[in-house]
C-alpha cells in the first residue's frame, strides 16, 4: 500500500476542509476504498475518517421523516439499518431491498450508504494495475471491449468505457427521484437530483460522478412518493448470495382500475451508470398493466442497449427482470 497521512475528522466543516486538498479521500466503512488502496488502484496520499462525525451530528447516521413527507437518510448510516428500518419498508420497499439484497452480512454492517453510492466498477481490468484502463488511467486503453466482458455494460457505454456501475441501492434511489445532499468546501450545502448524480463515460470514464474534489455526502433524501410503497428491487445473480448484479430492475407502480398512473423504473447491471428507464415508464403510464405492457416497456427500456462479444445475453435478461419486477407490483 502507498504511504499516507490519516486523520480523523470531528465535524462536517472539518472533514470537508481536509478533504479538499488534492489527492484526499475519506473513509467509510471502508469495503471499498481500503480493498482498492490494497490493490494499488487508489494512492490516496491523504485519508480522512468520517466515522467520528456522527458522534457530533447523529442525523449523519439516521433515518429521519422530513416535513413533506419523505424520509432522509443519513449518508454514514450502515446499509443493514436503513434496510431493515420499519419506514424505509414500508413505504419504500425498493428500497430496503436493493440495500439487503446487496453484498453479505458483515459487508453491509460495516458499509455506510455514502460510501455505496461512490463505491467503484467491479470491472477486473478496473482491479489489475498490470492491465490498461482508461478509468484508471486515462488514455491507456479499454482491454475489456475485445476483451472478457461478460459482466459489463450494454447501456450507456462509450468507445472508452464499458463498465457497470455496481452498486443495486444506486438503482433503487434512481428510480425514487431521490436527492443527494452534499456539503462543499467554503460553500455551504448543495443539492443534486440523483438521476443526474452519476456520469456515464463518454470521453472522460475516470470522471464518474459531478461530485468536486472535496464535496461530503451528508444524506440522501427520499421524496414523498405514493407508489414507492408498491415498489420492488429485483436482482438476478449468478449465485444466490454475495454476488454483484447481472441485471436488476427497481419498479414503482400505481395501479388503479387497471391502468397505470404512475410508474417508476431504473435498471443495474447493464448500464455505466444507475440507469433510469424513462422510455419504459413512457410505455407504461395509461396502458392497462397487463404482460403485454410490462413486455413493451422492457423493449423500449432496452432499445439502445449495445451488445458486446460476450454480455449479449443481458439484453434479455434485464427484460426478463423488468417484466417480472412489473408483474409483482401490479399484483
Ligand atoms: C465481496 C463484496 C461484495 C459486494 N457485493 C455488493 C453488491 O452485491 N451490491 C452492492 O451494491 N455493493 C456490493 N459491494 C460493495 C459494498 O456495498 C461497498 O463496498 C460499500 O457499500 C461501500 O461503502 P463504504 O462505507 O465501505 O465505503 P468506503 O469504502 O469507505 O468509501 C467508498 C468511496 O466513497 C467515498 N465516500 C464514502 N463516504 C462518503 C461521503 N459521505 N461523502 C463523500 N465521499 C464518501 C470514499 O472516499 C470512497 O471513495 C460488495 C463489496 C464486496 C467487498
Ligand atoms: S470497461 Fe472501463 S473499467 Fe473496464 S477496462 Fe475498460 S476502461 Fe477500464
Amino acid at each position: 500500500m502507498t504511504p499516507f497521512d490519516y486523520v480523523v475528522a470531528s465535524d462536517v466543516d472539518a472533514a470537508v476542509r481536509a478533504g479538499a486538498a488534492p489527492g484526499t479521500r475519506f473513509v467509510a466503512g471502508g469495503t471499498n476504498l481500503v480493498d482498492l488502496m490494497q490493490l494499488g488502484v487508489e494512492t490516496p496520499s491523504h485519508v480522512v475518517d468520517v466515522n467520528a462525525l456522527a458522534g457530533r451530528d447523529p442525523a449523519l447516521a439516521a433515518v429521519a421523516v422530513l416535513p413533506d413527507g419523505g424520509l432522509r437518510l443519513g449518508a454514514l448510516a450502515r446499509m443493514s439499518d436503513v434496510g431493515w428500518d420499519a419506514r424505509v419498508r414500508e413505504r419504500y420497499p425498493a428500497v430496503s431491498e436493493s440495500l439487503l439484497l446487496a453484498a453479505s452480512g458483515q459487508l453491509r454492517n460495516m458499509a455506510t450508504l455514502g460510501g455505496n453510492v461512490l463505491q467503484r466498477t467491479r470491472c477486473p481490468y478496473f482491479r489489475d494495475t498490470g492491465t490498461p484502463c482508461n478509468k484508471r488511467e486515462p488514455g491507456s486503453g479499454c482491454p475489456s471491449i475485445p476483451g472478457y466482458n461478460r459482466t459489463n455494460a450494454v447501456l450507456g457505454t462509450s468507445k472508452h468505457c464499458i463498465a457497470t456501475h455496481p452498486s443495486d441501492f444506486a438503482v433503487a434511489l434512481t428510480a425514487m427521484d431521490a436527492v443527494v445532499r452534499v456539503r462543499t468546501p467554503g460553500a455551504g450545502e448543495r443539492t443534486i437530483p440523483f438521476p443526474d448524480f452519476h456520469l456515464t463515460p463518454g470521453d472522460h470514464p475516470e470522471r464518474e460522478t459531478v461530485l468536486r474534489p472535496g464535496e461530503f455526502i451528508t444524506a440522501l433524501d427520499l421524496p414523498p412518493l405514493e407508489a414507492a410503497r408498491r415498489s420492488t428491487y429485483r436482482k438476478v445473480r449468478d449465485r444466490a448470495s454475495y454476488a454483484f448484479a447481472l441485471a436488476s430492475a427497481a419498479v414503482a407502480l400505481d395501479v388503479q382500475g387497471g391502468t397505470v398512473r404512475d410508474a417508476r423504473v431504473a435498471l443495474g447491471g447493464v448500464a455505466t451508470k444507475p440507469w433510469r428507464a424513462r422510455e419504459a415508464e413512457r410505455a407504461l403510464v395509461g396502458r392497462p398493466a397487463t404482460e403485454a405492457t410490462f413486455r413493451a416497456a422492457a423493449d423500449a427500456a432496452l432499445k439502445g442497449a449495445v451488445p458486446y462479444r460476450e454480455n449479449a445475453f443481458k439484453i434479455e435478461l434485464a427484460k426478463r427482470t423488468l417484466v417480472r419486477a412489473l408483474t409483482e407490483v401490479s399484483a
